[in-house]
């Protein structure tokens, strides 16, 4: 008999199940709407050329492979926190941003969640629902509170504002308030600029401290400044908050492992103490963060060609999103002469999950 006889099994993941069910499904009119990553007309990976042309510049540079430092590599922390806040953000220039390169958005969430826990016991954080099906496990592992705020409305389709607000507002003083950045996993609905300040209102009245998770920047509308504005609007008001950060894919890094957590401090000291403590946190979980996906992103976002490059593949990529998006509404919707609904695509033997 087994010593791990104990162990039960796991359910499985909520989102990979879906995956499975395709697989598993013979209908040939399928369509995999749960894929997690980025794929061509011909549904094979991407690699984006700019990933292309900085791994050939790192191959010729012969670039080594020793430990990073536990917060990461500088060049890579320089540009990420750049990118988010915009190299002339006040909040850089001020160096009052603790960033720290860790193992992506899910690992830099689970490293904020950590630093909750240790320094903010018993103080909640909220999140929308419904959400990203892992932000719930993050926060349960990590030993954080947590409840949710009104987000989606079935009856409109789209965003409870009201309801939003009236549970931001209702929640203890001084909360975590998750938020999505742009590209609201799973509703894909986001808050409109003038929600978005409304939203910061209630959050800065109730001194909660925002939490952005910010997993799609330029996915959304194809533009990486426009997509960030959520989290800049907030930190122009002057806000302490934290920023979880993913290369996933926007630069279809995914395996890489690459992203960064940033706290924004109302001081250049607490910077310090606060990016001391993380990596504190850091270094008994995995120790150092990988070194390939840093070098790639810093050679892309630190290059003004490879940037640029960038952006034009990231707009095209959004593009394409958006209009693979409008053809499956549309063929939804299609009615035949009837008046009857024709678009029968989704596989009647499968339900969503709940
Ligand atoms: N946050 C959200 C909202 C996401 O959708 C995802 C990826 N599905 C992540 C974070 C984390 O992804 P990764 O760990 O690959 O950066």
């Amino acid at each position: 008999v087994s010593r791990f006889e104990g162990i039960s099994m796991a359910p499985p993941d909520p989102t990979i199940g879906v995956s499975e069910a395709f697989r598993a499904s013979t209908n040939e009119r399928k369509l995999d709407l749960a894929v997690r990553a980025y794929r061509t007309e011909e549904l094979q990976p991407y690699l984006l050329n700019v990933v292309k042309k900085a791994e050939m510049l790192m191959l010729e540079r012969g670039e080594h492979r020793e430990y990073l430092p536990i917060e990461g590599l500088a060049a890579f922390n320089k540009v990420t926190v750049e990118l988010l806040f915009g190299v002339d953000n006040p909040v850089i220039k001020q160096q009052r941003v603790a960033t720290v390169q860790s193992i992506s958005g899910t690992g830099s969430l689970r490293l904020a969640a950590e630093l909750i826990e240790r320094y903010f016991p018993g103080v909640k954080v909220l999140m929308s629902s419904p959400s990203w099906s892992n932000h719930k496990d993050i926060f349960n592992d990590a030993r954080v509170p947590w409840s949710e705020y009104r987000y989606y409305d079935p009856k409109t389709v789209g965003l409870d504002f009201e309801g939003m607000i009236a549970d931001i507002k209702a929640a203890p003083e001084g909360s975590f308030v998750l938020l999505q950045g742009c590209a609201h996993n799973p509703t894909g609905i986001d808050p409109t600029p003038e929600q978005w300040e409304k939203i910061a209102d209630v959050v800065q009245e109730k001194n909660h401290i925002p939490f952005f998770d910010v997993a799609y920047q330029g996915f959304a509308s194809g533009n990486l400044d426009a997509d960030a504005s959520s989290v800049r609007l907030f930190a122009a008001r002057g806000m302490e908050l934290m920023v979880a950060q993913s290369y996933s894919k926007n630069l279809g890094l995914y395996a890489e492992r690459i992203g960064a957590i940033n706290v924004v401090c109302s001081s250049a000291d607490a910077v310090a103490r606060v990016k001391s403590q993380l990596q504190r946190l850091a270094r008994p979980m995995y120790s150092n963060p990988p070194v390939h996906g840093a070098k790639i992103v810093t050679n892309v976002v630190g290059d003004p060609d490879l940037f640029n490059e960038w952006r034009k593949e990231m707009e095209m990529m959004a593009k394409r999103i958006k209009s693979m998006r409008r053809k499956l509404y549309d063929s939804l919707t299609v009615k035949d002469k009837s008046g009857k609904d024709c678009g029968d695509l989704l596989d009647e033997e499968y339900s969503l999950p709940s």
